[in-house]
């Protein structure tokens, strides 16, 4: 295994209507890294995080994820990888209404093999860690913006995944509520996990121990 959770090699996405969403972009991210991912809207951001993210391959060049080159990995492989090693937060927070917030985060393990009852003591424990122990039994609506983005990410972080994709979290946060989920992404961070966040907001991409700039689809 190579010493990068992330190796981009040469790598291009151009959409079908012929769209190059990225160009020759190479780069790579070290087990525990914290990284930013900052560049204006259309310049491929989104893409990026979705081809690392295993959601969809490259037109060219390799994607080498946890050790792994993707092209090599049948879909069915493709989808282990992203059950067990990766997480996903999104801006929209993509909770199940009307399911606790144990029942939400548990449900980061359906496809782990982990037994029902297990998947439910390691989903308070998570949510304990995100600061969630009052709120357990909660149901979405019943929950503030911030709280729900924390239920998100700690359903990312249950499996333990060897990398956290972050597209916008704070985007839909007040100040306050957002400022509370980047110091959880930091806290994750130092406890190991790697943290891959793309935000417009220059003060959070300032403040991160490193930034990768996209412009055109290429990085600057
Ligand atoms: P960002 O996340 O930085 O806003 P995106 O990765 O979403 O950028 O988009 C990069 C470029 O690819 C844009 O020109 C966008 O319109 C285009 N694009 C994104 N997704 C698709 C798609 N599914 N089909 C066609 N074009 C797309």
């Amino acid at each position: 295994m190579s010493g990068a959770v992330v190796e981009l090699d040469g790598v291009g996405k151009t959409y079908a209507g012929g769209v190059a969403a990225l160009r020759d972009v190479s780069l790579s991210v070290g087990y525990g890294e914290l990284v930013a991912i900052v560049g204006p809207s259309g310049s491929g951001k989104s893409t990026m995080l979705h081809l690392i993210g295993t959601l969809d391959r490259p037109s060219a060049g390799t994607v080498r994820i946890d050790g792994h080159d993707v092209a090599a990995l049948t879909d069915r492989q493709l989808s282990a990888l992203r059950a067990t090693r990766i997480g996903f937060v999104f801006q929209q927070f993509h909770l199940t209404p009307g399911q606790s917030a144990v029942d939400n985060v548990a449900d980061g393990l359906l496809y782990a093999g982990v037994p029902a009852r297990e998947r439910a003591r390691r989903a308070e424990t998570a949510l304990i860690r995100v600061g969630l122990a009052e709120r357990l039994g909660h149901r979405p609506h019943e929950l503030s913006g911030g709280e729900r983005q924390r239920v998100a990410i700690a359903r990312a972080v249950v499996g333990e995944p060897a990398l956290l994709l972050a597209d916008e979290p704070t985007g839909n946060l007040d100040s306050a509520s957002g400022a509370g989920v980047m110091d959880l992404l930091w806290e994750l961070h130092e406890g190991g996990t790697t943290v891959l966040v793309i935000t417009h907001d220059r003060e959070i991409a300032g403040s991160l121990p490193s930034q990768i700039r996209l412009l055109d689809g290429a990085v600057v």
